[in-house]
C-alpha cells in the first residue's frame, strides 16, 4: 500500500476534532464504552492504489453497522436481489437503527431495509454455510478479500459483550420468525451477527473497502471484480438512502456521498469512481453517528465539492 500522511487532511482532522467534546461514546454494548472519545483518524484510498491519511490510522475498531453493507453484498451475490428482497424491503424508515415499531405497523414482519437491525438480521440469516462457525468464516474471508488483508479478525471481547446484551435484536428475530420472514435459528444468527459486527480493522482498511464500492466492485490493488457492478450499485444506493441512520436525509443534503456508519464511531464513505474514505471517531452525536466524523466529511465535501447531487 502506497500510503502517506497528508497535511491538508491533517488540518481538516484537527478542525473536526474540536467537536468531539460534544459527543458521547456508545455504551449500550459494554465493551464499546472503553473507546477514547477524542480520537479521530481518517484515510482516503484512491482508485490508483495510493492513499492519504491523518490521525492515528493504525487504531483498530469494530465495524458494527458498517458490516451490514458487506453482509448484504455477499448475500445478494449468493442469492440474487429477487430472493433477498422477498424478505427485506428497500425503503428508509426514519426510525432509529434498532427500532421494532415498523415491523408491526408496516407490512408485518418484513423489515423495511437491510441497513436497520431487523433487516440486517434477516440478511445475516441468509449467509451460506453448514454451521455458524462456517458462516462467519465465509463472511470474514469475503471482508479479507475486500480489504486485501488476511489479518482482519473478529474482536472476541466485543462480540461476547454484545451477544450477552442483545435482547432487542433477539426480540426482532422472534417477531419476524412468526411471519416466516426470518427463517434461521435465533441464537445462531445472533451469534453470527454479533461476530459480524465485531469484525475489526483500521481506517486504512476501511477506506480501501470503500474504494472497492467506489470502483463499482473492482479492487484497486488486485484489479479483480470482487462484487458485480449491479450489486455494488444496490449497496451504494442503500448507503445514500439509509446509511447514516435516521439522519440519512440531512447527511445527503449536507454532504451528499454514499456512506455507512456504525456505533463504534466508524464511517465508510466514498466518492464514485474516485476514492473510498475510512473514518474512526468514537464520540457519537444523538443520532449515533460519529460527531467529528460527520464534521470532517462536511469539511471535505464543501472543500472538494464531493456531493453527488
Ligand atoms: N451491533 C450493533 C447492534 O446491533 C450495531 C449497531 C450499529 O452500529 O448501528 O446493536
Amino acid at each position: 500500500m502506497n500510503c502517506r500522511c497528508n497535511e491538508e487532511l491533517e488540518y481538516f482532522v484537527k478542525e473536526a476534532k474540536k467537536v468531539t467534546k460534544k459527543g458521547k461514546v456508545a455504551s449500550y454494548i459494554p465493551a464499546l464504552a472503553e473507546a477514547s472519545g477524542d480520537d479521530l483518524s481518517a484515510a482516503v484510498y484512491y482508485g490508483d492504489g495510493t492513499c492519504l491519511y491523518a490521525g492515528d490510522v493504525k487504531k483498530v475498531f469494530t465495524l458494527q453497522s458498517i458490516s451490514k453493507v458487506l453482509s448484504l453484498a455477499l448475500v445478494l451475490m449468493d442469492h440474487g436481489p429477487n430472493k433477498v428482497f422477498q424478505y427485506v424491503g428497500k425503503e428508509p424508515t426514519g426510525d432509529p437503527f434498532n427500532s421494532i415499531i415498523k415491523l408491526e405497523t408496516d407490512n408485518p414482519g418484513k423489515p423495511l431495509n437491510p441497513m436497520i437491525n431487523a433487516g440486517a438480521l434477516v440478511v445475516t440469516s441468509m449467509i451460506k454455510g453448514t454451521s455458524s462457525a462456517d458462516k462467519i468464516e465465509y463472511l470474514l474471508n469475503f471482508v479479507r478479500t475486500l480489504a486485501n488483508d488476511q489479518s482482519i479478525s473478529i474482536c472476541q471481547r466485543v462480540s461476547e459483550s454484545e451477544f450477552e446484551t442483545s435482547m432487542i435484536n433477539r426480540s426482532m428475530c422472534y417477531y419476524m420468525k412468526e411471519y416466516e420472514i426470518f427463517r434461521g435459528e435465533v441464537e445462531e444468527v445472533i451469534d453470527i451477527y454479533t461476530k459480524q459486527c465485531a469484525i475489526q480493522m483500521n481506517s486504512l482498511d476501511l477506506a480501501k473497502i470503500g474504494s472497492v464500492f467506489a470502483l463499482n466492485g473492482k479492487h484497486p490493488e488486485t484489479g479483480k471484480q470482487i462484487i458485480p457492478t449491479d450489486i455494488a450499485r444496490i449497496c451504494k444506493t442503500f448507503m445514500v438512502t439509509c446509511g447514516m441512520y435516521n439522519a440519512s436525509g440531512e447527511f445527503a443534503i449536507k454532504i451528499g456521498i454514499p456512506a455507512k456508519s456504525g456505533v463504534s464511531g466508524g464511517i465508510m464513505g466514498l466518492s464514485p469512481n474516485q476514492f473510498g474514505i475510512g473514518i474512526f471517531g468514537p464520540a457519537l452525536n444523538e443520532k449515533g453517528n460519529s460527531i467529528a466524523g460527520i464534521r470532517l466529511l462536511e469539511l471535505l465535501s464543501a472543500n472538494y465539492n464531493l456531493s453527488i447531487f
